[in-house]
């Protein structure tokens, strides 16, 4: 799929309005031309914004400049000011390998998008999670993207989202990696690991993994 940046998001249908970026093509090419790449340090907090994918459902997609698939799904950045992008997973191999910059007004809020503060983005997805009535697809995107933000009323909304069978059986594994997000925290020291739904304890545990790899690549 390819589209403008900063045209309206409509890939599918979403709880909250968002913006594209990075949806290259090619029709368009590299939008913005490649005549003045990420610097490293822009880089940097790219790939520490792009963080979970969700819409993992779509499929895989390669690069039309170079065949290459990394990833699948989407990233969301939650921007302070109440704009939210959302990005191909394939976003930051544009950034890296084929110069692509993506617009000021995305790069300049990107850095407190790494932690945004509770808004009424926020307490929409924790509406649309803890809602039966809600399609199971938005209540798993919600289930990821809450964990987002480093707050206490996004993790009890994970946990009280347990309890949901349905919401479990299709997104236990999401929700399981959500909670894990918020170890440490002195509010999530009470989580029963035990007592999760397999799926949930199978996402607590994967996330823990994922995030031991990571520090084995980072030393090697
Ligand atoms: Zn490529």
């Amino acid at each position: 799929m390819e589209y403008l940046d900063l045209s309206p998001y409509a890939y599918t249908a979403s709880p909250l309005p968002m913006t594209s970026v990075g949806w290259l093509g090619s029709e368009h090419g590299v939008q913005g031309g490649t005549g003045s790449p990420l610097t490293e340090a822009e880089l940097r907090t790219l790939r520490a914004a792009s963080r979970r994918v969700c819409n993992v459902m779509l499929g895989f997609h390669p690069c039309e400049f170079c065949e290459a698939v990394e990833g699948n799904g989407e990233y969301r950045y939650y921007l302070p000011g109440g704009r939210t992008f959302a990005a191909p997973a394939m976003i930051v191999h544009y950034a890296e390998r084929h110069g692509y910059r993506p617009p000021r007004e995305f790069l300049d809020g990107l850095p407190e998008a790494v932690r945004p503060a509770w808004d009424g983005r926020a307490e929409s997805l924790r509406e649309v999670l803890l809602d039966g009535a809600a399609g199971l697809e938005w209540r798993a995107e919600a289930a990821v993207d809450l964990a987002q933000w480093n707050d206490r009323r996004a993790f009890d909304a994970l946990r009280q989202a347990v309890a949901d069978a349905e919401l479990a059986d299709c997104a236990g594994d999401e929700i399981g990696r959500s909670l894990a997000a918020f170890a440490g925290r002195d509010y999530a020291a009470g989580l029963d690991r035990d007592g999760l739904p397999p799926s949930v304890r199978f996402g607590v545990a994967d996330a823990a993994r994922n995030d031991a790899l990571t520090l084995v690549r980072r030393r090697g």
